[in-house]
């Protein structure tokens, strides 16, 4: 561990009295009938760092039924785009205005790096100011090309009332993915975080409500997915689901859905190749590579997890990211020099663990890592910057979502190799191409099945690029006008000018 960065804990003695998380149900905060709570300890160090209200299924059937009233009023869905901008907007400079308050509860609950979570909640006021945007901007279309007589009008209206619900890894982004795109079109919502990380939506909620947003329009329902997750995902009031998290649970919940026929929107996992080309310039990709597996402990569905070297190039590039892996700073995520911080769970850090037992017992070699560590000063969980490889496509650790800092490392010999390789997956989130030459990079970008593809770049994402998944990594966008119409149902509207309609009967 000495050739490793570490950055040991605690960099500072932290006496936060626990965040208490209560449920928003109809514009009020509430606790579960129940009384029930769960406690979040911090990952990184072990201590108490937020009390949830424990959801049951009465307190869901009140958050839906608010919504389902909230919707059904005609007001918030009614009313002009350049109102709906307006509350967007404000809630965008309170998110600004309480930045380092979001981020260090992001921190304390999901174990990610501080200077890291900056970033993503000042990116999260972004995709406010975004959504305001085409809250004012969207429009449906008119055809005046229908014959002298005839005009026809495609409307835009919001689906009506939506459910959130939300991983751990990402919280506070994922819900600005998805919330105010949803508010920008006139829908009202029910949000479900996941019970590891509840309190920034909690805190959102507050912002929200600070803003002016009316009772029911947005509410949130702390807990498990089962029972919340399950209520939300059938509920006849429920119009439509929007969903981050494992391939597993969204097909559950696709199911689920199926017997309202709710509309369903996932944003699913994924075994994200970057192809990295004997011209390559390795100086880039290999800080690329490291940057694509290590970001949030590997704990993203962008992940890249698995890289693929042109034969010639694989002992050099292992060797490069290996050096390269040990200086990358992990360790307590309070410190603004970390890079990687703590794994969210013991029971995944398990998981995480196994992948790297198991290649190693298929006889992979693992050049680096492949150790949980003990930080010091820190009582939390942690898992060791670790590559493996090379390893044979067919291996779990080569196509499933591992999660967590590791990286698999395959080989290829030529285009048409490394697009079976690519395609042969289950998922089909993202890809990368990493070469000098323009017309490898454009055919890897065409035949890649994949919803993003980055050509010498890894992981750059933009409030106006949409994000979704092909195949096994999910159905619909998020982000970009077409985030916004996946909570747009459409209406024809086919009007006749003057009394020229010819008589059907006679
Ligand atoms: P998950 O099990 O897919 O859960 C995501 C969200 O769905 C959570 O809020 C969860 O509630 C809820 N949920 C669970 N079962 C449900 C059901 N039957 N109906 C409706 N909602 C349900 O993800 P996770 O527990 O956070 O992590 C498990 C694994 O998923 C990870 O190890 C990782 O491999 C993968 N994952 C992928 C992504 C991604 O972005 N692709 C994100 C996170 C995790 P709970 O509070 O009960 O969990
Ligand atoms: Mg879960």
């Amino acid at each position: 561990m000495n050739d490793l960065t570490v950055i040991a804990g605690p960099t500072e003695a932290f006496s936060d009295a626990p965040f208490e998380a209560r449920h928003l149900v109809n514009g009020a905060w509430c606790d579960s009938a129940s009384g029930e709570v769960s406690e979040r300890l911090s990952p990184a160090h072990g201590l108490v760092v937020s009390r949830a209200a424990r959801g049951t299924r009465a307190e869901t059937d009140a958050a839906i039924s608010a919504a389902r009233a909230a919707f059904d009023a005609d007001d918030w869905s009614r009313r002009s785009g350049k109102e709906r901008a307006t509350l967007l907007l404000k809630v965008a400079d309170l998110i600004d205005r309480d930045r380092a308050r979001i981020a260090r509860m992001e921190v304390l609950e999901s174990g990610k790096p501080i200077a890291q979570a900056e970033a993503e909640i000042e990116g999260a006021a972004d995709l406010w100011r975004y959504a305001a945007s085409l809250a004012r901007t969207m429009h449906g279309e008119s055809h005046n090309t229908l014959g002298p007589d005839m005009l026809g009008v495609v409307l835009k209206e919001p689906i009506g009332v939506v459910s959130i619900i939300t991983p751990w890894n990402f919280p506070f982004l994922i819900v600005s993915q998805k919330l105010p795109f949803a508010l920008a079109a006139g829908c009202t919502c029910v949000i479900k975080p996941s019970e590891l990380t509840p309190s920034t939506t909690v805190i959102l909620g507050g912002l929200l409500l600070e803003a002016g947003v009316p009772a029911g329009v947005v509410n949130i329902v702390l807990g498990y997915g089962d029972p919340v997750g399950i209520a939300l995902s059938t509920d006849p009031r429920v119009d439509m689901v929007t969903f981050t998290g494992s391939t597993a649970v969204g097909k559950h919940i696709s199911e689920a859905a199926a017997a309202t026929l709710k509309k369903v929107s996932l944003e699913l996992g994924g075994k994200n190749p970057q192809v990295i080309f004997s011209d390559a310039d390795l100086e880039q990709a290999i800080d690329a590579i490291a940057f694509g597996v290590y970001f949030n402990a590997g704990e993203c569905c962008n992940s890249s997890s698995r890289i693929l070297v042109q034969q010639d190039i694989a002992d050099e590039v292992i060797e490069r990211i290996t050096a390269m892996s040990r200086s990358v700073s992990f360790g307590d995520p309070l410190n603004p020099a970390t890079k990687v911080g703590a794994i969210i769970s013991p029971e995944h850090q398990a998981k995480i663990d196994g992948y790297v037992r198991a290649a190693r017992a298929a006889g992979a070699a693992v050049p680096i890592g492949g150790e949980i560590l003990r930080v010091p000063g820190l009582a939390g969980q942690f898992y060791q910057p670790t590559v493996v490889g090379p390893v044979s496509p067919d291996m779990p650790i080569a196509t499933e979502e591992v999660f967590g800092p590791v990286l698999a490392v395959l080989t290829f010999r030529d285009m048409d190799d490394a697009l079976e390789i690519v395609n042969g997956s289950a998922y089909g989130l993202s890809a990368g191409v990493w070469s000098e030459n323009v017309h490898t990079c454009l055919e890897f970008a065409r035949r890649a099945k994949a919803g993003t593809i980055w050509t010498n770049t890894w992981m750059d994402g933009f409030p106006e690029m949409p994000f979704g998944g092909m195949r096994e990594s999910g159905q619909g966008r998020e982000l970009g006008r077409y985030g916004l119409e996946e909570f747009l149902e459409t209406k024809t509207l086919t009007m006749r000018i003057g009394k020229t309609r010819g008589a059907w009967v006679r």
